[in-house]
């Protein structure tokens, strides 16, 4: 896929740079910290070596999305990313208490992000960066400062969620940044109960829009009450290999291909 073969020149320089993959959503809630978590799991599970940084100020979320409460210690002023399910990660949510609000201003935003960029992250080949939601200081300051290798842009199937897509898409665009393409989170719901299909949140609506703006389409992942339930108690599907692992590793071969 376009945008990929970057990537692979960053993954097989004899001298490998970290690649650097940001995930980005125009609207919050649509799934972008879970898919985060799982497909930072799921590239771990091909073999390579991830780390995973939370830099969404507005809602941290992996230190519960990952189970782990562990506070990372420094070197050299520099933290030690904490391991979970296979792989190390870093969040801002570690750096304050639970409950605390992160009243900071852009400039501090941006500060805490590159302390986690620049952390001890050994021999990490990959870094996931979980972005807070739309396009606005924390994602310029992480293209100007540390120039992702690419990103992958989250959004339920529905045409509010799309229109402020695009708006990410276009960000990064215009930024120089390929766009790896466009996962579909929230996409189609069978019942438990009946087998039931529906769609709460529309059908199909993320792969036109990616054929519009020229992207590859990644994949769709499930509404799934099984996947939010085992997000909120810290077990990742991605970790597990179970049914609702699927969507994640299909994605992560697709952007490992
Ligand atoms: P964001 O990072 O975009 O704000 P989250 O990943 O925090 O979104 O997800 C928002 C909420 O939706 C969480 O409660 C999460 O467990 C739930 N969720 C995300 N994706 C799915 C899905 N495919 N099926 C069911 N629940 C989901």
């Amino acid at each position: 896929i376009e945008g990929v073969k970057d990537i692979r020149i960053a993954l097989t320089a004899s001298q490998p740079r970290r690649t650097l993959i940001a995930v980005a959503s125009g609207k919050g809630g649509v799934g972008k910290s879970t898919l985060s978590t799982n497909l930072a799991i799921a590239i771990a599970r091909t073999g390579k070596k991830v780390g995973l940084i939370d830099a969404d100020v507005y809602g941290p979320s992996q230190t519960r999305l990952l189970g782990s409460d562990e506070k990372p210690t420094a070197d050299d002023k520099k933290l030690n990313p904490v391991e979970a399910h296979g792989i190390r990660f870093l969040s801002l949510g570690q750096l304050v208490s639970t409950g605390h609000a992160l009243a900071w201003r852009g400039p501090m935003a941006s500060g805490a992000l590159a302390q986690l960029i620049e952390a001890n992250w050994g021999d990490a080949e990959i870094l996931v960066v979980d972005l807070p939601p739309g396009t606005g200081d924390v994602q310029l300051s992480l293209i100007q400062k540390s120039r992702p290798d690419g990103a992958v842009i989250v959004s339920t199937p529905q045409a509010l969620s799309l229109i402020d897509a695009t708006r990410a898409v276009d960000l990064f665009g215009k930024m120089s940044v390929p766009v790896i393409g466009l996962v579909e989170n929230m996409s189609g719901y069978t019942c438990p109960h009946c087998g039931e299909q529906s769609d709460p949140f529309g059908s199909g609506g993320a792969e036109e829009a990616a054929a519009a703006m020229g992207i590859p389409f990644l994949g769709r992942i499930p509404l799934d009450s099984a996947l939010r339930e085992a997000s909120d108690v810290g077990t990742p599907p991605a970790a597990s290999g179970g049914p609702q692992s699927e969507a994640f590793e299909a994605i992560a071969r697709k952007l490992m291909a």
